[in-house]
């Protein structure tokens, strides 16, 4: 029996260039391996400093009554933000700093790890980083394997990296149980503009990774294959929920596609939803079924106005930009918050850009102003640019972003600073 403590960081996203959402969202990952531990007689403790809002003494202190063989800490605040992740590693390496002492292994998991291994590697000071999606890796570290796939290490003075990132199966994935005090202080709902939260929210993960391959989406090294959990599992995990009181769940699926069953599910229990997808893999019928089960927001990636602009993009996509309008329009019927998502792409003009915003706008959609690119590791647009990933990728696309545009999306907050002011440098 091994015990292993996980830990999500207390995040604070200051000077960060981070695009994704900052408030506190169930750590999936670590609830994942958490099931899987406990499955198989490992003792666990699971460590939310975000949701809890702890301080490395409150960490330091629930670790020390735990007693770990093992800390592992993540890279970014949950699956949902794998792809969009902070690009700076302060926070973790803050983290990883304080906590050093405490066990004979630190273990970190995460889209760095998964992209750029040997930098994570050392930015941490970690013993063993783990490449792609962590659980079924987390487990076989506690059963006491070391020499397999997805792992990277150091071997004397040299930096070990054992094959690529892996995957895990998913589909498998039994219903989560997480405890009433984390979902007590679940409060956010995650991309919802209807109404105001009246009881906790949750996150929930239906299906995991997309069949298509856009240029802008890191999520090469992890959660890249489609795959889709039984809809009555689902249902069951998302019950468990309610019997918490949960009022709203987001799915984090890159791509939620249309499910019959799951939707002909969720329309009986009385939940609102959120969703990501893409709207040209709608029918108007499922449309109607998707608002009847409860989804009061989407957020749909169009990127670009022209068939140009979604070709250079990779998209795929179908439709033309009138019928993409025309659908939008259709889920708005049925669906309180739908989100039109844009990209700065050199083929869309400005003027044409703005106008189609204030169209839609007019048909009670958002559509934002189309944001920069950033061009993350592990993404085919970093590919393009410069080749296979190596341990200063991080540093290139930060620079490069940050030359690149000097007006930034309104989602930041504050104006955006180098990564190696953003990080300790290494050894420090
Ligand atoms: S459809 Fe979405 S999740 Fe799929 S590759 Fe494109 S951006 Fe990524």
């Amino acid at each position: 029996m091994t015990r292993v403590a996980l830990i999500n960081p207390n995040w604070d996203f200051g000077g960060s260039i981070y695009f994704g959402c900052r408030s506190p969202h169930l750590p999936l990952e670590f609830g994942i391996s958490e099931h899987y531990l406990k499955m198989a007689g490992h003792r666990t403790l699971l460590l939310d400093a975000h949701m809890f809002d702890l301080s490395f003494q409150d960490i330091e202190a629930e670790l020390r009554a735990f007693g770990p063989d093992q800390i592992v800490i993540t890279t970014a605040p949950t699956y949902l933000f794998w792809r969009c992740a902070p690009p700076e590693l302060r926070v973790p390496q803050e983290l990883a700093l304080a906590i050093r002492d405490l066990a004979p292994i630190l273990i970190a998991v995460g889209p760095h790890g998964s992209s750029t291994p040997r930098a994570a590697l050392k930015k941490l000071g970690v013993d063993i980083i783990i490449m792609g999606e962590c659980e079924a890796s987390l487990l076989r570290l506690a059963n006491g394997e070391r020499d397999f796939h997805g792992l990277c290490f150091a071997d004397g003075a040299a930096v070990r990296v054992n094959g690529g990132p892996q995957a895990a199966d998913f589909r498998d994935q039994p219903a989560l149980d997480w405890p009433d005090e984390m979902i007590r202080r679940h409060h956010h709902h995650h991309h919802r503009f209807e109404a105001e939260p009246v009881g906790p929210g949750a996150e929930v993960e239906a299906s995991r990774g997309c069949p298509y391959n856009c240029t802008f989406c890191a999520k090469e090294n992890f959660r890249n294959a489609y795959r889709r959990r039984p809809a009555s599992i689902i249902l069951d995990e998302i019950e468990r929920l309610r019997g918490q009181d949960v009022e709203y769940v987001y799915f984090i699926d890159e791509i939620f596609l249309p499910n019959p069953e799951l939707l002909e599910g969720l329309s009986t229990r009385g939940l609102k939803f959120g969703v990501q997808t893409r709207i040209d893999l709608w029918k108007p019928e499922m449309l109607a079924l998707l608002g009847r089960a409860g989804c009061v927001s989407i957020e749909a990636g169009i990127e670009s106005l022209t068939v140009e602009g979604r070709a250079a993009l990779a998209k795929n996509c179908k439709m033309t930009t009138d019928q993409l309008a025309d659908r939008l329009v259709e889920a708005r019927r049925h669906v309180p918050f739908v989100q039109a998502n844009l990209i700065e792409v050199p083929e869309d003009d400005d003027p044409v850009v703005q106008r189609w915003r204030s169209k839609m706008q007019d048909a009670g959609i958002w559509a934002n102003d189309p944001v920069p690119l950033y061009p993350y590791p592990g993404s085919p647009d970093y590919r393009k640019l410069w080749g296979e990933a190596d341990d200063f990728a991080w540093e290139r696309a930060h620079q490069h972003y940050l030359g690149m545009f000097d007006q930034f999306s309104d989602v930041q907050n504050d104006r955006p600073v180098p990564l190696d002011v953003l990080e300790h440098p290494v050894g420090s």
